[in-house]
């Protein structure tokens, strides 16, 4: 027999239709490309949305066509993915961090109909337009700019061209597993590869994100997403905030330390979220000066390992709870999140801390399993110890990549990560690694990442990266490449002793070699390939 609810498909227009009549006043600060601030509210952002959904209509844009965006977290990237995936097409996020032939790439393989660019990014499009034959709209997310004009003619500007449409726009219902947006992996070998989500897998995720065990979210909240919306919908939070109606702050093209402690200090900002490397620099900035980022009661930090020493300078200086997360684009991105349970609170502060260092468990709807190779069945246990390669299956998890006929599952419907992890019995998971940044030295797996934790728990270290060395008796050992902190006189022989009693000898780094900077990717992650290309043979023709 049928249940007799109602029936109510799961559409990202209805996130948006809630924030508009229930939090309509509620404050979205948004910084320009040209650093002026601007702002404006759910209700303004829901009769932009509705605006710019007529003028997508009117330049004959169709439900399930591609329309992407190359932008900065602001105002007008949040209206405009709003009324593209609302009205049926597809927001294709772009990361402008990609190579050009990448991004000429993907705008083609996505079939992308119509860009909306910052003028930040206007280089960008001048020098790949010629390649880019199927993109028929240029629409730059400003008001008029004669400079933008000389440089492409045919560019419509955001302002002028949602100004002359009314708010009257109504949203479409369709069904719910369609195509909402799409996002690319950053693709470190070959070309990048399509996640497509839809506006369910979108809804049920950005439930799951909410949550007081997820990311905590709710309307006391003021939400400061570093993360850009490029990278997996920064992490989710515009939807999340909308369906919590929370308060948003988006920085626009100021990632720096400085501009982010002055905006978490300004507008009071409760929650913030981004990768290691970013608060690398808001620390560094925060201490320079000496603000103390009092409203900040949580951080979100993810996209790569969260160094231990990052998380106690959160909890001991700041009094802010990190809360370490991991995900990936093919996961809309969450998979795991640390958050302690009540059984915890009898655990000494120690035991705690410790705990708080894995990434976490997975919120209902994500289910993970370890198994004992890359897309093997055989499961591990989850004990605590045993090292398997890490598969997932959801709501929210990909099926098969864009334009794929394939599915990209294991013969048993799981999605293998990629990464390898132990996992507890309540599935805290501690990955060690991705597989192909595991070091094996001798038949004995190393992980890069504890190295790297270690390492930047020394306070003269300001990044650190562990990488596969060739070498000619045990195949591969451990090198770190590291950053010092400015003005730091520290030796390779200083770091080599920091490890002393903290790891295993024969899994102590041969090597410290100092540079002045790690290569990041588009999306702020160690760029370990590249050091491996280049330090790869430092050890070729030494003796063990
Ligand atoms: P992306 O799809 O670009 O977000 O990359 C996803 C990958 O980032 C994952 O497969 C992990 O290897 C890595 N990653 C994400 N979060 C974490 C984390 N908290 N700790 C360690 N690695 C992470």
């Amino acid at each position: 027999m049928q249940g007799r609810m109602m029936f109510q498909p799961l559409l990202i227009s209805s996130l948006i239709e809630h924030a508009a009549q229930f939090h309509a006043d509620t404050t979205i600060i948004s910084k320009n490309t040209n650093g002026s601030i601007h702002e404006t509210n759910w209700l303004e952002v829901s009769e932009n949305a509705k605006r710019t959904a007529n003028a997508l209509a009117a330049l004959h844009l169709e439900h399930g066509d591609c329309v992407a965006t190359l932008a900065w977290n602001n105002h007008r990237h949040l209206e405009a993915w709003y009324a593209i995936s609302g009205s049926g097409l597809i927001c294709h996020t772009i990361n402008p961090r990609l190579f050009p032939e990448q991004l000429i790439f993907i705008i083609n393989d996505a079939k992308d109909k119509a860009i909306l660019f910052d003028k930040t990014f206007l280089p960008l499009i001048t020098a790949i337009k010629a390649h880019i034959p199927l993109v028929k709209n240029f629409i730059c997310l400003e008001p008029f700019d004669a400079d933008v004009a000389k440089a492409l003619p045919e560019v419509k500007f955001y302002d002028e061209l949602i100004s002359g449409q009314k708010p009257d726009y109504v949203w479409p219902t369709f069904d719910e597993t369609t195509a909402s947006s799409l996002c690319y992996t950053s693709g470190t070998t070959g070309n990048p590869k399509g996640a497509l989500f839809t506006h369910r897998s979108t809804l049920l995720h950005t439930f799951a994100a909410c949550l007081p065990d997820s990311l905590d979210l709710s309307a006391n909240d003021i939400i400061l997403p570093v993360v850009p919306m490029f990278h997996v919908h920064a992490w989710g939070t515009p939807y999340a905030a909308a369906m919590v109606g929370a308060s948003m702050i988006l920085p626009g093209p100021g990632l720096d330390g400085d501009s982010l402690v002055n905006l978490i200090d300004e507008y009071q900002v409760t929650v913030a979220l981004g990768v290691p490397t970013i608060w690398q620099s808001l620390l560094a900035a925060a201490k320079q000066s000496g603000s103390k980022l009092t409203t900040l009661k949580h951080n979100v930090i993810g996209g790569s390992a969260c160094p231990p020493s990052m998380l106690a300078t959160f909890r001991d200086v700041y009094d802010c709870e990190t809360i370490h997360a991991w995900g990936m684009t093919e996961a809309s991105p969450l998979g795991t999140v640390n958050r302690p349970k009540a059984k915890h609170r009898k655990l000494s502060v120690e035991e705690q801390a410790a705990l708080r260092l894995s990434q976490g468990r997975p919120p209902f709807g994500v289910n993970v399993r370890l198994v004992n190779e890359e897309n093997g069945t055989h499961k591990l246990p989850q004990d605590g110890e045993t090292i398997g390669n890490v598969q997932i299956k959801g709501h929210w998890i990909i099926e098969s990549y864009f334009g794929k006929e394939k599915n990209s599952l294991t013969e048993d419907g799981w999605f293998d990560t990629g990464d390898i992890a132990s996992m507890d019995a309540d599935g805290y998971l501690h990955i060690s690694d991705r597989a192909k940044d595991l070091i094996k030295s001798g038949g004995e797996w190393i992980s890069s990442v504890e190295l790297e934790n270690i390492a930047m728990g020394h306070p003269e270290i300001a990044m650190a990266a562990a990488i596969a060395a060739d070498h000619p008796k045990w195949d591969e050992r451990p090198v770190l490449i590291a950053v010092k902190q400015p003005e730091s006189t520290v030796t390779e022989a200083d770091i080599l002793d920091y490890y002393e009693g903290k790891i295993a000898k024969w899994q102590i780094p041969d090597k410290v070699i100092f540079v002045d900077a790690i290569p990041l990717s588009g999306t702020g992650k160690m760029l370990k390939r590249k050091l491996r290309e280049e330090f790869g043979n430092v050890l070729l023709g030494e003796n063990a």
